[in-house]
């Protein structure tokens, strides 16, 4: 049984190690995809690199190829990318009236997702918001603005023609504090591209009303254009957070990874359509597939990692049933614990184990730990190994200094091992009642 069990990692490292040549020539498919997704040149190439560096001599699962391997470190990287370190759908609106500025090009979708944002605020969060148009170079731009709000039961600033927009963005701060609002939002003019009246204008509204969110809105179907108006937008007005619209289209969102990578600030939402409701906070998973456009390939290597995990843990199960657990049983364990994050989160998940976890923890157990208890393991004979009632002074003294530590530390490793084995035994009885295989799951 044993045999059957290592077999399963000999399997696992045949196949062994992504080789320099395997990372090339899966990166290059992934290249075109990027590029094709409309990730900007420069980004996909940085992108592309730093995945060259981090691949090689990764771990290839079993049943999986290289190449396919590649693609889910691509995929894993690119949702790591695209992680912002807050929730995306968190808007700072503490403070009442909290100002949010929606800045973006003619088009993009402000007035849209202005109301969008609006109804979201006021069903989701509670909140009383007031929207006001600054769009005055087109008068219909108001009128639009006000229909939205009548729609979704939202408040707009009454419009009063003739006005520049820093005075309605002051008319507004005004209003959303007599009236008791919690948030004011201010929907800019945009233009077809980046003009210098534009960006001053934007300033100038800023300046007045000191937004706890600016946000950009840009049409998820532009390419490359869109890392230019972003770090425009940021380097001129400063943002924080970027709107993606029309994601219910062919795009793939290209553009959300070129301005992640180029301004550093978060994609806060998607727009998924030209109704009031179809807006919702930024998944960073759904995005990778698409911009990888291979979303049956990474699915697969993580069916092919589950598949490997399941029957490692099913053979285990099978030998701590019938009470047996040896030092190559408990150096697996260490190695998988040491993969899934430190022995307190295993053992956490283990029923009974819990106290032990709290224990190791008080102990001061961490992965360098693990790794000399590992170290330890490895310095025994294979005798030793499947049999550890063999250590004697002696061979105790060989094996410590084999992995050049103390006999202390091996009699740790051994007391450790005896509770695990007496646990085990106990857990593989009731085991039969079907709780090890809930516990194993
Ligand atoms: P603005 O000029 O930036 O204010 O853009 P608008 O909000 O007026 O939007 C321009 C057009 O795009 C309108 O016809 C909207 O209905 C449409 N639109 C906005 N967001 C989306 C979206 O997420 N998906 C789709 N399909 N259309 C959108
Ligand atoms: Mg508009």
């Amino acid at each position: 049984l044993s045999e059957r069990l290592s077999g399963v990692f000999d399997r696992l490292t045949k196949q062994g190690a992504l080789s320099e040549d395997d990372v090339k020539t899966a990166l290059r498919e992934v290249r075109v995809a990027l590029l094709e997704a409309d990730v900007s040149l420069p980004v996909a190439r940085d992108f592309v690199k730093a995945i060259q560096e981090k691949a090689t001599g990764q771990a290839v699962t079993k049943s999986v190829t290289p190449g396919q391997q590649v693609i889910k470190i691509v995929h894993d990287e690119l949702v790591h990318v695209l992680t912002g370190d807050e929730d995306p759908g968190a808007l700072k609106i503490d403070s009442p009236p909290a100002p949010i500025l929606m800045v973006g090009l003619q088009g993009s979708g402000k007035t849209t997702t202005t109301a969008k944002l609006a109804k979201r605020l006021k069903e989701k969060n509670g909140k009383r918001v007031l929207m006001a148009s600054l769009d005055v170079n087109r008068p219909a731009a108001m009128e639009q603005l006000a229909i939205l709000g009548a729609q979704i039961g939202v408040d707009t600033l009454p419009i009063v023609p003739g006005q520049k927009p820093v005075d309605i963005a002051k008319r507004a701060k005004q209003q959303a504090t007599m009236g008791g609002y919690d948030v004011y939002m201010l929907d800019t003019a945009g233009r077809l591209h980046i003009d210098e009246v534009l960006m001053d204008e934007v300033q100038a509204v800023r300046d007045v009303a000191n937004p706890r969110e600016t946000l950009l809105v840009v049409d998820g179907l532009t390419g490359q254009d869109a890392v230019n108006v972003a770090s425009e937008f940021d380097g001129k007005v400063g943002i924080s957070g970027v709107v993606l619209t029309r994601m219910d289209g062919d795009g793939r969102g290209g553009a959300a990874l070129s301005m992640r990578a180029v301004t550093g600030k978060p994609i806060r939402f998607v727009g998924l359509g030209e109704k009031m409701d179809a807006v919702e906070e930024f998944h960073p998973e759904r995005i990778a597939g698409r911009i990888l456009g291979m979303g049956d390939i990474v699915s697969l290597v993580e069916k092919a990692q589950e598949t490997i995990e399941a029957e490692q843990a099913e053979r285990m199960m099978k030998r701590f049933q019938k009470g047996q657990f040896n030092m190559n049983d408990l150096r697996m364990q260490l190695e998988q614990m040491l993969k899934m994050g430190g022995m307190e989160g295993v053992m956490g998940m283990m029923p009974g184990m819990g106290k032990m976890a709290k224990q190791v923890e008080k102990a001061g157990f961490d992965d360098s730990i693990l790794k000399r208890q590992i170290a330890l393991i490895q310095s025994m004979t294979k005798k030793e190994r499947a049999n550890p009632a063999l250590l004697q002074a002696s061979r105790k003294k060989r094996i410590a200094k084999g992995a050049g530590l103390e006999v202390s530390d091996l009699n740790k490793l051994l007391k450790m091992h005896r509770q695990m084995a007496d646990m085990m035994k106990k857990m593989g009885k009731m085991g039969k009642g079907g709780m090890l295989k809930q516990a194993m799951k």
